[in-house]
């Protein structure tokens, strides 16, 4: 293990946050991470499990997966990948074969300069199709 400074150095609690998301491909909720991180830690509280996560994506050791209308997920790999969603749970999933992201240097937007792109599939998982 490399030797870390005092200001990045793990908290027990945040060390199994990272691991419980690490264990994990589902992309898990702030909420679900909570029920997971509680089988090892009973007292711990949904807020330091909310602060831990926030704290661990600012320092790049998971990717927080933003979406308009839906909740917060969280992913415990970092190695760039690109994600599917489904439209209508709102499960995300691992694109295995992935596309290959547009040349973003062509991309043009009046008024800003562009610096990364990234490409979000939709889609509806097995759970929600066998449904229907
Ligand atoms: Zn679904
Ligand atoms: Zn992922």
């Amino acid at each position: 293990m490399p030797q870390q400074s005092p200001q990045t150095r793990m908290t027990k609690q945040r060390m199994v946050i990272l691991e419980e998301l690490r264990r994990v491909h589902t992309h898990p909720t702030a909420d679900e991470i909570y029920g997971m991180v509680r089988q090892r830690l009973p007292r711990i509280s949904l807020g330091t499990v909310y602060r831990n996560l926030d704290l661990l994506a600012e320092s790049g050791d998971i990717l927080k997966l933003e979406s308009a209308g839906s909740q917060k997920r969280f992913d415990g790999n970092v190695t760039p990948h690109q994600h599917v969603r489904c439209t209508q749970c709102g499960r995300v999933g691992d694109v295995v074969e992935p596309v290959r992201v547009p040349d973003i240097s062509a991309a043009r937007a009046p008024g800003f300069l562009i610096l990364s792109g990234r490409i979000e599939f939709e889609g509806v998982c097995e759970q929600c199709a066998s449904r229907n």
